[in-house]
């Protein structure tokens, strides 16, 4: 695809004028500070400095900046939060990023429909503590409490009800370079509120699903929030074999038990104490010993259940789980050994799980965080499980970390490992991030995965023949200048 152009200093500053004169000062910022500050994120991606920053503060803004980027062929990366960790608000060099976290209004929350419009700017924290006040919830990650719902489900996320809520997006309103805007769902009808994803014609909103900003501008959601039930829990229960514990998770899936479980390794959370010993900043001694071997005492592998219903089903459930986790080697932790073992995981997962309310990870302090994401069908996901951490293992640089989690219904297994190499170590950094793309490329050849989140992943799109080619005649009709996140790569040519 042809790529937009770099600015000169002259066209810069008859750019800036014309959009403060247009929008309002205020909101178009290109103050040296400001604009490094934007230039890169937590991921490898090299940075790069955009010429403006701008913070818009109603659709019409971000029309005007689309159709002024558009004339002069910028290139525009647009943001909710900017949470990501893969460097996808990283953005051209001498480009536009708007910002769109003025936009933080809640405007409706529809507890008769079970969904709530939302503008990007709004945070997870402030959405679940609003709708924690009418009695409901949103689809939470493991992300921090300031990541944005609108952009993380956008992204399709792997969030708390990613098992049987795969899809939490209802209805976007979309801003096309060329200004023009519309609504996917029920909304584009005169009169009607959002209280339909699918109507007559093509679900158009799972066009704008990650397409990580490179089709249009969203300004508005209609999210589906779901009311919370009587009662929940967060049930644990440890296994020494990772493939036990995919059975166990599998087995109450069909059963249509959990609303949700993780597997996370025993590296993992013991990095969820990183922080939390004895009030100080310490890291687990554990956490740098080899992952393939945890102490004695350490489960290989825990497994959250998450559970929501009457309280009589609830209490059925938890037999079910302990009669289950039985079946495959595994055991149900009580309240006491769940404190002994994993205290930081108690922590987090019932404020996440139990109390709907986000975390914050503390386990940054660690190093760079690295992560390599992979979907592949349950019983694969069995053999690629001790391959990524033979091969992790290798980078040495412990704690080697991994959580798979099952996507609607367990039809497929999310599967996420990271490390921390030290971030002053390029040439180790640069080795991992190299050895995460052949990574990519066995995990496709022998394990039959489907990589996640592209810009510092795996750019497939080449690889998927007709679909590709058809994903870039959309891309070409929407964006004929190429100005939205050009340097995302998805639209990349790439063989194996
Ligand atoms: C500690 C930590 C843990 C995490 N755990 C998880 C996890 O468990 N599950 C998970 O799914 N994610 C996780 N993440 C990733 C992160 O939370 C999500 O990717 C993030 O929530 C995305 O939302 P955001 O608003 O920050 O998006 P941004 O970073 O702002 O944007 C993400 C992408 O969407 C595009 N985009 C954003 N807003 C718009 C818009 N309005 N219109 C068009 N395109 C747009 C951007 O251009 C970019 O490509 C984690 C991150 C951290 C830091």
């Amino acid at each position: 695809m042809k790529t937009s152009r770099r600015l000169s200093e002259n066209e810069k500053h008859v750019i800036c004028r014309k959009l403060r004169e247009t929008i309002g000062t205020e909101k178009v910022k290109d103050d040296e500070l400001v604009l490094i500050t934007y230039a890169s994120d937590i991921s490898p991606v090299p940075p790069q400095k955009p010429s403006f920053v701008i913070f818009p503060e109603n659709r019409d803004d971000v029309v005007t900046v689309l159709q002024t980027a558009n004339e002069y062929k910028i290139p525009i990366t647009v943001m909710s939060a900017g949470v990501n960790v893969v460097g996808a608000c990283i953005p051209e060099q001498d480009g536009i990023v708007i910002d769109l976290r003025r936009m933080n209004r809640i405007i409706e929350i529809n507890t008769d429909s079970g969904y709530a419009v939302v503008e990007p700017g709004v945070n997870f924290d402030r959405f679940s503590a609003a709708l924690a006040d009418k009695g409901f919830r949103c689809a939470i990650p493991t992300a921090p409490g300031g990541a944005s719902p609108l952009g993380n489900y956008i992204s399709r996320p792997s969030g708390s009800l990613a098992n049987r809520h795969l899809d939490c997006i209802q209805d976007l309103e979309v801003v096309l370079p060329d200004g023009t805007f519309f609504n996917t769902g029920s909304a584009q009808f005169p009169n009607v509120s959002s209280h339909l994803r699918y109507g007559p014609f093509p679900d158009l909103a799972g066009l704008f699903l990650c397409a990580y900003g490179t089709l249009g501008v969203i300004t508005k959601a209609a999210l589906k929030i779901y009311p919370i039930n009587e009662s929940n829990r967060v049930n644990l229960a440890a296994f020494e074999k990772f493939g036990n514990a995919v059975d166990f998770v599998k087995e109450l899936i069909n059963h249509n038990i959990p609303e949700h479980c993780i597997i996370w390794n025993w590296q993992l959370f013991k990095a969820f104490e990183v922080g939390l010993i004895d009030g100080e900043y310490k890291i687990p001694p554990e956490t740098r010993l080899d992952p393939r071997k945890p102490p004695k005492g350490v489960p290989y592998n825990i497994v959250s259940t998450f559970m929501s219903g009457y309280e009589e089903s609830m209490r059925t459930n938890d037999r079910i789980c302990s009669k289950v986790a039985a079946r495959y080697g595994g055991k149900v932790l009580s309240k006491k050994e769940a404190q002994a073992v994993v205290p930081g995981g108690v922590a987090g997962w019932t404020e996440l799980y139990g109390k709907y309310r986000p975390v914050e990870p503390t386990f940054f302090g660690l190093g760079r965080y690295l992560a390599w994401i992979v979907f592949t069908e349950p019983k694969v996901v069995k053999e690629l499980e001790k391959w990524a951490v033979e091969e992790f293992s290798k980078f040495k640089t412990p704690p080697v970390c991994y959580y798979s989690q099952p996507f609607d219904f367990g039809r497929s297994m999310f599967f996420r490992i990271f490390c921390f190499p030290d971030p002053k170590n390029q040439k180790l950094v640069d080795h991992i991030v190299n050895k995460y793309r052949q990574m990519y490329e066995v995990a496709m050849k022998r394990y039959g995965g489907v990589p996640m989140r592209v810009k510092s992943g795996y750019p497939a799109l080449g690889l998927v023949g007709g679909y590709g080619k058809a994903l870039t005649r959309i891309k070409k009709a929407f964006d004929p200048n190429n100005i939205l996140s050009p340097n995302m790569r998805i639209y990349e040519e790439v063989t194996l």
